[in-house]
């Protein structure tokens, strides 16, 4: 037996509640490598699934924990064996299928990645979801000819996950970063990790009609959305690129129009990390161990354990997580 955070659901009441219960390997759903989970984190999913669900979650008892970093215990399938380190973030685990809260996942080979040399499974988690997916924004904005030198690159939510990760990450590539936060006592957290400038949120916030304004941004990983995607469209430099990564603000995108696309030639590029096939995840993995530096990094970790879980699911709903919440599981 082993411990997992269980979530249940009253079919009276509809209410779901989440505890730390024993569960057994028979318990697990099929799959054909069994990892010894030792790490998982808190991503904005796992808030929803470790609460009411959020439409992700389908049938109850569920596990939750979208990504999970830990070492293979049995493989049916012949890329994996006892002892390898491996990674999953995505395919819908910890929503549809059972995830990382819990000692021992079961999992289909074609999710895993093998853990790149220089990260171990706690540095993995401290990047986690949405390290990674900033890593992917970072690299379709760099496909799209962002370069350092091109000029400030803005990160909207960037106190965040996402943000923490693309704020340290673009930093050490050599961009200026201008990180977005709602919360102003981050000021020196975000400076540590790299953004050279500050701005307010409510700076962005205000919906207008205007078809265009100053242009100031040579890039920018958003988070946010919402009435912040509608400014920063009008405010990118021609030819530059955003990646579209979250909804934090809204699922809209308020007071856009087609004008800075069609007079500024802006793209705006969608980000998934759930099904990105897997040469785009190695070459992500990669990037990261490269180019995140791992100081950095340990600055936006908090602990957590598996009995954290239901407060800090409740917390990254209202924004209120700063960088990366790390789960020993263990
Ligand atoms: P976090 O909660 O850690 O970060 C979100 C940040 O957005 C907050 O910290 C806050 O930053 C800012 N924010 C929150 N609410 C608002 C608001 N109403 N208006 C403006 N800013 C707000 O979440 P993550 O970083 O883990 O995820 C960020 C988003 O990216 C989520 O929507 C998530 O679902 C999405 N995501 C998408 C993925 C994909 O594959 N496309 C993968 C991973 C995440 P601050 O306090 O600094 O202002």
């Amino acid at each position: 037996m082993f411990n997992a955070l269980v979530v249940t659901k009253d079919e009276d009441s509809g209410k779901t509640s989440a505890a730390v219960s024993q569960i057994g390997l028979d318990d697990l759903p099929e799959g054909e490598v069994t990892v010894a989970v030792e790490y998982s984190t808190v991503n904005y999913k796992d808030g929803l699934c470790i609460g009411p669900g959020g439409g992700l979650v389908r049938k109850y008892p569920h596990v939750p924990g979208i990504d999970f970093a830990g070492t293979v215990e049995a493989s049916s399938d012949s890329r994996y064996k006892p002892g390898d380190k491996v990674v999953l973030t995505g395919w819908r685990v910890g929503e549809a299928h059972w995830g990382g809260y819990a000692q021992k996942a079961n999992v289909r080979a074609d999710w895993l990645v093998p853990l790149p040399e220089g990260l171990d499974t706690r540095q993995a988690m401290a990047v986690g979801t949405a390290g990674f997916t900033a890593m992917l924004s970072v690299m379709a904005l760099e496909d799209h000819g962002l370069m350092p030198g091109h000029g400030p690159v803005l990160v909207t939510g960037a106190a965040g996950g996402v943000g923490s990760v693309a704020t340290a990450i673009l930093a050490s590539l050599g961009h200026e970063v201008a990180a977005v936060t709602g919360r102003p006592e981050t000021e020196d957290y975000l400076k540590g990790l790299g953004a050279s400038r500050i701005v307010p949120r409510e700076e962005l916030t205000e919906v207008t009609r205007k078809p265009l304004e100053t242009e100031v941004w040579a890039g920018c990983v958003d988070a946010v959305a919402g009435a912040m995607l509608g400014r920063v469209l009008k405010q990118m430099k021609y030819g530059t690129s955003v990646a579209a990564v979250g909804l934090a603000g809204g699922a809209a995108i308020e007071g856009a129009l087609i004008t800075p696309f069609i007079l500024r030639g802006v793209n705006l590029l969608g980000i998934d990390s759930v099904m990105q096939p897997f040469a785009n995840r190695l070459r992500a993995w990669e990037r990261i161990a490269r180019d995140l530096p791992m100081g950095k990094l340990e600055a936006m970790v908090q602990p957590a354990t598996l009995s954290d879980l239901p407060a800090l699911g409740a917390d990254i709903l209202k924004g209120q997580i700063k960088g990366r919440v790390v789960v020993d599981v263990n």
